[in-house]
């Protein structure tokens, strides 16, 4: 039975690299059938925040990463914080104690390695120090191959201030919590080889080994890290993005299909998820694809699920401190508790037009408000020519005929363009004032999508108002 962990340390915002690792161990576990455990890694009391572990359930949630054992859930390998785990750690030292594989030095416990010892003088550190005469660990690591390292000298398990090191943890709750795969980035492949000898001297069964390559930043050389742009996940939270496109862009970084497919749903990736698929090369990250991958989501979603959304969305803006603008959320959210039907039709000629939820505010802003800022330049432009009042009053008269059905853009058209041709135009004459009149811009809906949205009693009111 596959048991595979992520081990996040709260010490930082929830960001892409810890994503794409939990979002690893999460597919390998429900492809095998396996268990998915969340273990916290907060023995470093310092650089340790509550808030920060409320951001890690909070996204792995909002991932649909859900666990099988861990903080919130239980399971029987529990405490599953490092920090509530300290009678566990000390029955481990006695362990290594009792057998001779660690020993105290200057009120540190260290690990004895096994070997043949020699008096050494390190330059790097200007020193003598005790080298060890080892084996190489043979890490068999199912993305990278055999990898050999060697460790040649005693390393510190307990500081002097009684606190277990990140190696001695790790490897103590890998073992107690019966984890078959490492799963795990590829910046601690170099401390593999210590945790092979702690297993070692545990007498504790190897875990399989999966180091998954780095991911890079989008611009220049190096690591993603935490403090470029785009790295973290509460942001794409906020920003409305769909957390399945978010999911299917995180699986690609470092993996594939075999084939070039990009696009998949879910229970796709899971079914062909595994780790030797996993590329050993580094993955770039793309916001654009990501972007991309967004909007396919976006325009895929049915009617319902899009309106629902979008009210999560506009919601989500509201109680975001940060995020701008309210007012707007606040108006739109008015109408969908007053006029939810209107909402929704919002929304919907919105769908296929917007790239993200991010673009939703001001794609529909005119919508929800009478106060509606008139684009200064394209109202010069449209009134330099011709008469476009009087094509207004027209067109005010051809939408205020009650026999128009205005749930019709093709009625709406016809009436348009015969009203044109009376007077000698074309529906072209009356497009651009239109639109100016009714939603301050020349970008948007079409013609008769807006006005049979906006409905006759909005669209005469601006209309007016603008002829006036
Ligand atoms: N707490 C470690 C980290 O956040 C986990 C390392 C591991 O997965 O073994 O990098």
């Amino acid at each position: 039975h596959v048991r595979v962990r992520f081990a996040p340390s709260p010490t930082g915002f929830f960001h892409i690299g810890s994503a794409r690792t939990a979002l690893f161990n999460w597919l390998y576990a429900r492809h095998t059938g396996g268990t998915f455990v969340l273990r916290i890694e907060d023995t470093d009391k310092e650089r340790n925040s509550e808030e920060f572990l409320n951001v890690i359930y909070n996204s792995l949630r909002w991932l649909g990463m859900e666990w099988n054992e861990g903080p919130q859930k239980g399971g029987e390998f529990g405490p599953y914080r490092q920090s509530e785990r300290g009678a566990i750690y000390e029955e481990y030292k006695q362990k290594l104690l009792a057998n001779g594989r660690a020993y105290e030095k200057d009120g540190a416990i260290w690990f004895k390695l096994l070997g043949e010892r020699s008096e050494v003088f390190d330059e790097r550190r200007a020193k003598t120090v005790e080298k060890v005469k080892n084996t190489p660990a043979v890490i068999d690591d199912l993305i990278r191959g055999k990898v050999e390292r060697l460790e040649d000298e005693d390393f510190v398990i307990f500081r002097s201030d009684g606190n277990p090191v990140f190696h001695f943890v790790n490897v103590v709750d890998d073992i107690a919590m019966k984890i078959t795969h490492v799963i795990r980035g590829e910046d601690h492949l170099s401390n593999t080889s210590k945790h092979v000898e702690l297993f070692k001297a545990f007498g504790a069964e190897m875990p399989k080994f999966a180091h998954i390559p780095l991911i890079l930043k989008q611009n220049g050389p190096g690591k993603m890290s935490k403090r470029d742009q785009g790295a973290l996940i509460e942001e794409y939270q906020t920003r409305g993005y769909l957390p399945e496109a978010l999911v299917n862009f995180l699986s690609l970084l470092g993996w594939n299909p075999g084939d070039d497919r990009e696009k998949m749903p879910i229970a796709e990736i899971i079914r062909l998820f595994d780790l030797p698929g996993v590329n050993q090369s580094n993955a770039r990250f793309d916001d654009k694809k990501l972007a991309n991958m967004n909007m396919q989501y976006l325009l895929e979603l049915p009617a319902e699920a899009f309106v629902d959304r979008a009210k999560a969305y506009f919601t989500r803006r509201l109680n975001v401190p940060s995020a701008e603008p309210t007012e707007l959320a606040q108006a739109a959210l008015n109408f969908w508790n007053t006029d939810p039907a209107y909402f929704r039709d919002v929304m919907l000629i919105s769908q296929p037009k917007i790239k993200g939820f991010e673009e939703l505010p001001a794609y529909t802003k005119y919508f929800f408000t009478e106060d509606f800022v008139v684009d200064a330049k394209v109202r010069e432009k449209v009134l330099a020519k011709g008469d476009p009042k009087a094509r207004l009053r027209e067109l005010a008269t051809v939408l205020a005929t009650p026999e128009l059905d205005l749930a019709s853009d093709v009625a709406i058209e016809e009436a348009i363009k015969a009203e044109a041709a009376k007077n000698g135009l074309g529906f072209g004459d009356y497009q651009a004032v239109a639109r100016l009149a009714v939603s301050g811009t020349n970008v948007g809906p079409g013609l008769t999508s807006l006005f049979r949205v906006l409905g006759r009693e909005r669209t005469l009111k601006r209309i007016e108002r603008f002829v006036a």
